[in-house]
């Protein structure tokens, strides 16, 4: 195991909880989320925020380098360009302290008021607490019935069972997050990785609020890459319904292909057949070129694992300065 990933041990000087938030381009919130969340923690005990600036454009970076001055309590992980949210969590997590981490989203649709709800449940022995939203306010219909059939398909494909509507809002313990980072695959479906860990879980519900302000980074197109990441990175059934695809048409080519031979036999052959031909070709083109399509899913994953690279780099890391004057 590399150095970096070596269990924190906790220290009697280092937060008790490390608040890991993801931010791109949030700038124009930040301030009242850090307000919100300092009121929220105030009651709990010694934490720390860790902020991961993942590549902003706007201000973000400025306006937690101007929240630091007044809050020894914040932490800045500055990434060296836009990685995407799954790791920009991953970083946040690889710097947090404490013995139990909390990853909450900038933009405020997480109520960091739900926080004590997760502590609670945390300090009556759960590993991992998942915060599970009520309703989804603000969604088509469209958006919600994808994500219904999305949960089911991996509920029914997966290994790993995938609480419903619960996102990366959550309570980890310690051997949570150490459990977690050592998985480091290129491919971060976190909804995943977080249920393959196991651990005693538990689940709170909570209203999540519409965004503050700013829109939503989703679209459908990066929705539907999403849940392919989810499906390729928890089950391989894609390639198993390939194969039987292949074999259910093979078996009615051989049908097909027996009735080709005994017609003109018994009926003599007027030369006629074109469009079966083209509507058979076409069909089994489709086939193929669709099983192809999944193999090269399932392939460049692959590529891209092989190459083995760090999954971020750090432009910028200041520790909240507790830490500092605890001599680190
Ligand atoms: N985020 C990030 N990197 C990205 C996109 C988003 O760190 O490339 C952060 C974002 O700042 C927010 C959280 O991830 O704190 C959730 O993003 P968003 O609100 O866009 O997603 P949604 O709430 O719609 O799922
Ligand atoms: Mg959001």
């Amino acid at each position: 195991m590399p150095d970096s990933l070596a269990p924190h041990f906790h220290r009697d000087d280092g937060p008790t909880f490390s608040v890991v938030v993801p931010a791109f381009n949030e700038a124009e919130g930040l301030t009242a989320f850090h307000t919100r969340l300092a009121a929220a923690m105030a009651p709990l005990g010694a934490w720390e925020v860790i902020y991961v600036d993942d590549g902003s454009t706007d201000a973000t970076r400025d306006v937690v380098d101007y929240l630091r001055r007044d809050d020894p309590r914040i932490a800045l992980v500055s990434l060296s360009r836009n990685f995407g949210k799954e790791i920009a969590t991953t970083a946040g997590l690889d710097h947090a302290r404490g013995e139990a981490a909390i990853v909450i989203d900038a933009d405020l649709q997480d109520p960091p008021e739900v926080i004590p709800r997760l502590v609670a449940a945390w300090r009556q022995g759960f590993d991992m607490v998942c915060a599970r939203r009520r309703g989804r306010p603000g969604e088509t219909a469209l958006k919600r019935l994808t994500a219904r059939a999305f949960y089911r398909l991996m509920r029914n494909a997966g290994s790993v069972r995938l609480p419903e509507d619960t996102g990366d809002f959550r309570l980890m313990s310690r051997r949570v997050v150490d459990a977690v980072r050592q998985l480091r695959e290129q491919h971060r479906f976190m909804k995943g990785l977080f249920a393959w860990v196991g651990f005693p879980t538990t689940t709170i519900l909570y209203d999540r609020e519409p965004r503050a302000m700013g829109g939503t980074k989703w679209n459908y197109w990066k929705l539907w890459n999403f849940a392919l990441e989810g499906i390729t990175s928890f089950t391989v059934m894609p390639l198993k319904i390939a194969t039987y695809l292949g074999l259910a048409v093979a078996v009615l080519a051989a049908i097909y292909g027996i009735q080709v031979i005994v017609k003109p036999l018994l009926f003599g052959n007027p030369v006629a057949g074109y469009p079966s031909l083209m509507t058979v070709i076409l069909f089994l083109g489709g086939i193929q070129l669709t099983t192809l399509g999944i193999i090269g899913e399932y392939l460049g994953r692959i590529f891209n694992e092989t190459k083995q690279r760090p999954l971020y780099l750090v432009e910028r890391f200041h520790p909240s300065r507790a830490r500092v004057e605890a001599g680190e």
